[in-house]
């Protein structure tokens, strides 16, 4: 867990590692497409919900809505649209939760969790206060591709 001084440096942009241009696949993400104004992401450090992914502001460093312009904002929401309208169709999901906090890396990014009734924590937020009770599932690096590749052509179609 950083400290604050942490998060005041990156809040300022420093060494943001969420900024553009950023790797295609690192320990935590793996690409799936760009949109209108922000890329989507699959989850890599955690697929406990199958099919979770991030969408990432392309558009400078920015670490709240309301430092959006209303236009902004507008193209935003139709990448947010998209991408959970993309992972619903490619995982078919009981639920998505859709949460932006910002409370690690604060660099404006969502997370779109597929729920299903028979996942860990079913009926509860997926966040927990303790990092080690959350759980975690990992996969094969192939199948990192394949559920990316899913969501891709979800988008497309
Ligand atoms: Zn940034």
């Amino acid at each position: 867990m950083g400290t604050l001084t942490d998060w005041e440096n990156l809040r300022a942009g420093h060494d943001c590692p969420l900024c553009w241009p950023r790797p295609e696949v690192n320990d935590t993400w793996f690409f799936i497409a760009r949109l209108e104004v922000s890329s989507l992401y699959l989850s890599r450090e955690n697929q406990a919900y199958r099919g979770a992914t991030q969408l990432i502001y392309d558009g400078g460093h920015v670490t709240r809505l309301g430092e959006l312009s209303p236009a902004e904002w507008t193209a935003l929401s139709r990448d947010l649209y998209t991408a959970e309208k993309a992972q619903m169709k490619a995982f078919k999901p009981d639920h998505v939760n859709v949460a932006t906090l910002g409370n690690i890396v604060p660099h404006l990014h969502w997370h779109l969790v597929p729920r299903y009734r028979d996942d860990p924590r079913w009926g509860a937020p997926i966040w927990t206060d303790h990092r080690n009770d959350t759980p975690r599932v990992t996969l094969a690096e192939a199948e990192y591709a394949e559920l990316a590749a899913r969501i891709r052509k979800s988008i497309d179609d």
